[in-house]
């Protein structure tokens, strides 16, 4: 079917076989099959297709990659799927200003490429290979969190649609401003209910000369949350410091095939701008962790090391996969200040044996974001939801979030007042001023 958009022809594609492909993500829950998806290339062409839609009253759900993992992209089935992916030019990279601006379909490994021949990196990184538009929908953030930031602090500008199909440029490129209200901040984490995102400026830092990694084994998740929080109030350098339980090291060893100590250990990465100072970086790093009973210590300097040691714990998420065949994955997301980590990984632990659920729990600890991955067979899916369920008023009763950076989406949506309590009026407020009717992504975030 071929609509016609202000003398701009956009396909819309309904064919009943390529919607199919867009009734499930990543979590795996059932969707309804959307009217249809179309694949706009560019500002003018995104355009075109919100106008129509705030004519027709047609529903619309953005797309980047598709790895979000809280049902965001899931439709009723009223709405047309607006498919980014081919909008994905990157316009510039400047080595003297550290940005790059791309349009919202580029993906973080494309523009992690194109960078690192100005020696320049794009440092959120969210394991998956997402959208940057995704990503800044979701407000991403990762293992490098801890040292540059998630995307809010590395999106300086951006071009947005609204849904009455008008557009603004959200932001400054520059590192600073206090000019007006964020509205360049509010779009960041609004899972596409707010605007589509048609371009954004982000920054780029520059590929450290020396990085060293490590992976260190404690005898208790104690011990290894005190030797993190201490690295950290040492002011270390550190750019990734990752928690990984002893179930999880046990599913590293059977998915890889080594034998690492199957106890918690932390994966963490130092960086410098001399040999000297990254040296002296790791031997403190050591030193902490001795001091709290560190059992097994491995380091990785050269390029091909520190890559094998990194593999391990980013292909963690498919370890667990590949030792539980057939089953399901619920991934809790809480965050919870730094004093309440390793108690809230001891209640998760605990939460598991009482479910009878067999969790393993990793997170970037340097940013108290705490995960679970908890396969379940289908007998066990009340099961599973009542875990989540526990994880996640646990951590809003210790001053936590429900969600660190995967998003509210629709499956943490009935959190949210708990949360934040009548703010959610203000946000409910904010939503109606800016898609009265409801059309861009409904359901998601806020109740429809
Ligand atoms: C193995 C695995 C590991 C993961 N680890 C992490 C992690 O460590 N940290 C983390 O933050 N996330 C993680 N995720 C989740 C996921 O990668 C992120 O949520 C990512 O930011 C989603 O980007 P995407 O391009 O896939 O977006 P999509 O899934 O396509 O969309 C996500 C949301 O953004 C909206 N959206 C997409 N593009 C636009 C646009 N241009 N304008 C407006 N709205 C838009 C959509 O409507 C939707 O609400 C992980 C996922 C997987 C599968």
């Amino acid at each position: 079917m071929t609509l016609a958009f202000d003398g701009l022809p956009l396909e819309i594609d309904t064919r009943p076989a390529v919607l199919d492909q867009f009734t499930v993500d990543e979590t795996g829950r059932p969707g309804s099959r959307p009217r249809g998806v179309v694949y706009p290339a560019d500002h003018d062409q995104v355009l075109a297709v919100v106008r129509w839609a705030r004519d027709s009253k047609t529903p619309l759900i953005a797309r980047g990659a598709g790895t979000s993992l809280e049902g965001h992209l899931l439709a009723r089935g009223d709405e047309v799927i607006l498919d980014l992916s081919q909008a994905n030019s990157i316009l510039d990279i400047s080595p003297t200003d550290f940005t790059a601006t791309v349009q919202p379909g580029v993906t973080r490994t494309r523009l992690n490429t194109a960078a690192a021949e100005f020696g320049l990196q794009f440092t959120v990184d969210p394991g998956a290979d997402a959208s940057l538009g995704g990503m800044a929908a979701t407000n991403a953030s990762g293992t490098t969190t801890v040292r540059y930031g998630g995307m809010r602090a590395n999106v300086l500008a951006l071009q947005a649609v609204f849904a009455d199909g008008t557009a603004a440029r959200l932001g400054r490129a520059v590192r600073k401003s206090s000019s007006g209200y964020d509205l360049k901040d509010l779009l960041i984490g609004s899972a596409g209910t707010l605007g589509i995102i048609t371009e954004l400026t982000v920054r780029l830092h520059p590929i450290p000369e020396w990085i060293h990694s490590l992976r260190i084994s404690f005898p208790t998740v104690a011990e290894t949350v005190d030797a993190a929080v201490e690295i950290l109030g040492m002011s270390l350098p550190v750019s990734r410091l990752e928690l990984v339980d002893a179930p999880s090291m046990a599913a590293i060893n059977a998915f890889r095939g080594t034998s690492y100590p199957e106890s918690p250990a932390l994966f963490i990465d130092t960086e410098s701008s001399s040999a000297a100072a990254v040296t002296a970086d790791e031997q403190e790093i050591q030193r902490i962790a001795l001091t709290h009973g560190a059992v097994d210590i491995a380091t990785a300097r050269s390029f091909g090391e520190r890559h094998a040691l990194w593999e391990d714990r980013h292909n963690l998420y498919f370890a667990v996969k590949s030792c539980n065949p057939g089953r399901r994955f619920l991934i809790t997301d809480t965050a919870v200040p730094f004093s309440q980590i390793a108690t809230t990984v001891d209640t998760t632990a605990r939460l598991g044996d009482e479910f009878g659920l067999h969790v393993t729990i990793a997170g970037h600890i340097g940013d108290g974001n705490v995960h679970t991955i908890v396969p379940y067979t289908e007998s066990e899916t009340q099961a599973a939801a009542q875990f989540s369920d526990r994880v996640v008023r646990h951590a809003l009763g210790v001053g936590g979030t429900a969600t660190g950076e995967h998003g509210i989406g629709l499956a943490k949506k009935k959190y949210l007042r708990a949360e934040h309590g009548p703010a959610v009026d203000l946000m409910t407020a904010i939503k109606r001023t800016l898609d009265p009717n409801g059309l861009l992504n409904p359901d998601k975030i806020l109740d429809a």
